[in-house]
């Protein structure tokens, strides 16, 4: 089904759910190395473009996910469980490998099936993909590297916990290649942590950034977290200090939500009310532009030039294939010709909106988890160009069992083409910057007449502003983008 954005974001995964040079050392797929997985091999090996009259596929990402924690917050609706024994790290980093080899033969062959797509970031999220020691990590980096080209420079983000991290580690997590570090720092009031059930202190934050500093990472985020429990503007004010005290190169910023099958759902807290939580982020925002952060996204706050370019790959609505417990991959099954429908509203979907047809879904949609390359092959051939979205099985110990094979993919299904402009502005909306029509037009393959018509009303009500062929929110459709994205929901 598909889910509305909202402006109460949290952090970034590919379910619906983006930096310097890579180190350089111990066989890391680094720039400037040669060998299987290095930049170099990499920009030799870069696809080659799309054939003559077909427009080129998107970029391509990666995101592989980690799905223990040290225990979980009562806030945490992710796939993510507590640890009761020792992770057997080998045996999750070869069943990831074996995953990955399955999304390649299904998913990131190019056009002529012979070479493999190009990967422009790498995210390990999680879960505490910190748990993993750095040589695990490196060993599933060289893995990722031996399988496919990496771009020049590629940024490889690392989830970490403040409290779970030593420094020694974080040297040894830049040499296996990780360039980006994200931080869940949440909060610098310690007693706000402990309502949130983190297992670190202000100071175990502060201890880590330092860490990661002397180990060499300038790339740095940190998560911060607004709306908690009897917080105050002034309260939030404090916690943004805290943060840019630290001087990372992005930021961000996130509001508490209470999500279903978690632990506040059952015991809510007492919340701060909706307009308070509109203070505190016009606080916020603003505190982090004069600080020399500007807001590209509604969570997203980064530094000149420091934009993570792994979730800017899902807003601009990029591909990206998704390994591990749980993860979800969006891909473009195959470049083709401009489509056109006839002038009018948006066409109807056939399956509904975000369901998919029963008729005509892959196997997999229907939840047998047997979603195989002969049917990927064959829904390429009957619809070049879709887009489909797929998932992995979320249960540890069942994705272990079965990772590589088709019974790790829990589902998949095709985004209907009726849904493709709706879902290309869920996320390009997003975006304080907006996006060229031209952008627009490669992802949804209406042609530009189509688009704006959709977009007459939010544009006449300067909701959506269009200038230079390119569209963004003004302010009000900023602070309106779920009611804008409601208004352009296809039928
Ligand atoms: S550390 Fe992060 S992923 Fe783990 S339970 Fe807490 S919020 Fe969820």
């Amino acid at each position: 089904m598909t889910r509305l954005p909202t402006q109460k974001s949290r952090r970034i995964r590919p379910t619906a759910p983006p930096k310097p040079t890579v180190a350089g050392k111990s066989g890391a797929p680094a720039a400037g190395k040669s060998g299987p997985g290095s930049a170099a091999a990499a920009a030799a090996t870069v696809a080659p473009a799309s054939p003559p009259g077909r427009p080129a596929r998107p970029p391509l990402a990666l995101y592989a996910h980690f799905p223990w924690c040290v225990k979980k917050c009562p806030y945490c609706d992710f796939n993510s469980h507590p640890l009761r024994a020792a992770i057997d790290q080998d045996a999750y980093i070869d069943a990831l490998l074996r995953d990955l080899d399955g999304d390649i033969a299904r998913y990131a062959l190019n056009e002529s099936g012979r070479r493999k797509r190009q990967l422009a970031a790498i995210f390990l999220g999680g879960g505490t993909p910190s748990l993993f020691s750095a040589a695990a990590i490196g060993r599933l980096l060289r893995g990722i590297g031996d399988r496919l080209p990496l771009a020049r420079g590629i940024e490889i983000t690392l989830e970490a916990n403040p409290g779970g991290v030593e420094h020694d580690d974080f040297a040894a997590y830049r040499a296996a290649g990780v360039n980006r570090l994200s931080l869940g720092a949440q909060s610098f009031e310690d007693a706000q942590l402990a309502k949130l059930g983190r297992i670190h202190s202000a100071d175990d934050t502060r201890r880590a950034v330092a860490a990661a500093r002397a180990a060499g990472f300038d790339n740095l985020n940190l998560d911060l977290m607004h709306g908690l429990p009897g917080q105050t503007t002034a309260d939030a004010g404090r916690d943004l200090d805290a943060a840019l005290a630290l001087a990372p190169a992005h930021l961000s910023l996130y509001q508490l939500t209470i999500e279903p099958h978690t632990a506040f759902h059952r015991r809510p807290p007492r919340l701060p009310n909706a307009d308070r939580i509109l203070d505190m982020q016009r606080a916020l925002t603003a505190g982090a532009a004069r600080a020399g952060y500007r807001r590209y996204e509604v969570s997203s706050y980064a530094r000149p030039g420091m934009r993570c370019r792994h979730n800017l790959n899902y807003w601009r609505f990029g591909d990206y294939l998704g390994i591990g417990a749980g993860a979800h991959g969006k891909i473009t099954v195959g470049a083709a010709a401009p489509r056109q429908f006839p002038p009018g509203p948006l066409p109807p979907t056939s399956g509904g909106r975000g369901k998919p047809d029963a008729g005509t879904a892959p196997a997999a949609e229907r939840g047998d988890g047997n979603f195989s390359a002969a049917d990927h092959a064959s829904s390429a051939q009957k619809n070049p160009g879709a887009v489909q979205r797929y998932w992995k099985i979320r249960h540890p110990g069942r994705y272990l069992a079965t990772a590589g094979g088709p019974r790790a993919l829990a589902g998949a299904r095709p985004i209907a083409d009726a849904d493709l402009l709706f879902e290309f502005l869920m996320n390009a909306l997003r975006l304080t910057d907006g996006f060229p029509l031209s952008l627009a037009r490669a992802r949804t393959r209406l042609p530009t007449a189509e688009i704006t018509a959709a977009l007459a009303n939010p544009v006449n009500r300067r909701w959506l502003l269009l200038n230079h062929h390119r569209i963004r929110c003004s302010a009000t459709g900023y602070r309106l983008l779920n009611e804008i994205l409601q208004e352009l929901l296809p039928e």
